[in-house]
């Protein structure tokens, strides 16, 4: 039987694998899920056997899975992922990204939005917090774009009035120009569709903003109740440009603190090098943090000592940043996170090791709680929003008709490091079937 579009109500029969609230993990091997016609989880449980619903979708040996949350990446980048290799994150930025930034006007968006949020459901990704460019027009195409295909995402106009690629219009309007245009997509689109759609306002990073730049975006995301991201502590010749910059902060995140930024609605993606003043700070505020594993690993910019911060009580979910990131697949981000802290531990560096399930975690309900969405999304648990995938782990075995691993530990380690690019078959967001992943049906 087809598996229907939604949001009509659904039951699926496969194995369900989730991290859960209560810091437990649900295993069911052979288990229903139900979703009903709002698109919210009414069941999550054991296969009733004789009790089970007259019409189900039988999966199995598929595994459901709660969609991935991916805290950070740039939608203009999308075209040269995986190029540069080999560079530092300046020169990176300036001869791959900056170029490619400026060219993403109207027309490029409407092209290229709806092929990214298909490639986003595609790799399993169904919450995406997404930079835009620096463009108004372009960026309003993409919430357009993203309210069309149905992903649940975040997204914001980059602002950059220092080192900018903008160089239509003077110097010292800009500030004042991108405040306005900021607020007016933050007016239109946060909250769009019940809260699928929201804005996070978005200074690229102290080296690109004025003060005043990160003070009145960050007065406006509060009035607005929005959002705010931007990067930090990266690279060390960022730290060092921006210690330059601002010499009046005692370190990189003063800066943003300075701004009154910090807090539970603000996402800094990196956070790869900072002092203990740093991190005890980070957590006071309870600001969140975007892990992007592979993007470091691509440009050397640093190993983030997650299991540090995670003890300090973090907020920390995971981020795929391409284009410094190479691919969409947070299940790829998974894989670089783990040898990430497997290369620390090798060198003493790392005082815990997370296991597969704690990666999954990662990826999904830590990124939700990140978001403060995790009463919403994040997990297979009755009563939350229907954003799933289902998953074919025959795919990633390493002989043709290899049987799948039956723990749980060892089936999710196997979909971190042997990640096949069609294995997630279906990706749905309130129980609406997104475009992008290539069906449930006969496995291509
Ligand atoms: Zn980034």
């Amino acid at each position: 039987m087809p598996v229907p579009p939604g949001p009509s109500p659904f039951a699926l029969r496969a194995r369900l694998l989730s991290p859960l609230d209560d810091g437990s993990v649900l295993d069911e091997v052979d288990g229903l899920i139900a979703v009903d016609g709002a698109g919210r989880l009414t069941r999550v449980g054991p296969w009733p056997g004789a009790e089970a619903p007259a019409s189900v979708n039988d999966l199995r040996p598929m595994v459901v899975m709660p969609g991935m949350v991916d805290l950070h990446l740039h939608l203009p980048q999308l075209p040269n992922a995986g190029m540069g290799s080999g560079l530092d994150l300046m020169t990176w930025l300036e001869r791959h990204i900056f170029p490619l930034e400026q060219g993403y006007d109207r027309a490029r968006a409407r092209v290229e939005a709806p092929q990214a949020f298909r490639a986003l459901a595609a790799a399993g990704t169904t919450t995406a917090l997404a930079y835009a460019a620096l463009w108004p027009d372009s960026t309003d195409e993409a919430f357009a774009a993203a309210e069309a295909h149905g992903i649940r995402a975040v997204i914001g106009k980059v602002m950059m009035d220092r080192v900018t690629y903008d160089t239509r219009i003077e110097a010292n309007q800009i500030l004042e120009r991108s405040l306005s245009q900021s607020d007016e997509l933050a007016s239109r689109w946060h909250g769009r569709d019940g809260g699928r759609l929201r804005y996070a306002f978005t200074p690229r990073f102290a080296v690109s903003c004025t003060a005043d730049m990160l003070r009145e975006s960050a007065a406006l995301a509060a009035s607005h109740g929005a959002y705010w991201q931007t990067h930090i502590a990266e690279d060390h010749g960022e730290i060092a440009h921006v210690a330059a910059l601002f010499p009046e902060a005692a370190d990189y995140l003063e800066v943003y603190d300075r701004a009154g930024a910090l807090g539970a609605r603000t996402i800094l993606a990196h956070a790869i090098h900072l002092s203990a003043r740093e991190v005890s700070r980070i957590v006071e505020t309870d600001t969140g943090v975007a892990h992007c594993p592979a993007s470091n690993l691509f440009l050397a910019s640093g190993m983030m000592p997650l299991s540090a911060y995670r003890a300090a009580g973090m907020r920390v979910g995971l981020g795929s940043d391409v284009a410094a990131g190479p691919e969409l697949s947070m299940f790829s981000v998974m894989r670089a996170g783990a040898v990430t802290q497997r290369a620390l531990a090798a060198g003493g560096g790392a005082d815990a090791i997370l296991d597969p399930l704690d990666w999954l975690r990662a990826a999904t309900l830590d990124g939700a709680r990140v978001l403060g969405l995790a009463a919403q999304i994040g997990s297979l648990e009755a009563g939350k929003e229907a954003d799933l995938i289902a998953v074919d782990p025959r795919l990633t075995a390493p002989l043709p008709g290899a049987a799948s691993p039956s723990d749980a530990a060892d089936l999710m380690s196997r979909l971190i490091f042997r990640p096949h690019p069609n294995m997630v078959r279906a990706a749905w967001v309130r129980g609406r079937l997104l475009a992008g992943p290539p069906g449930v049906g006969a496995i291509g």
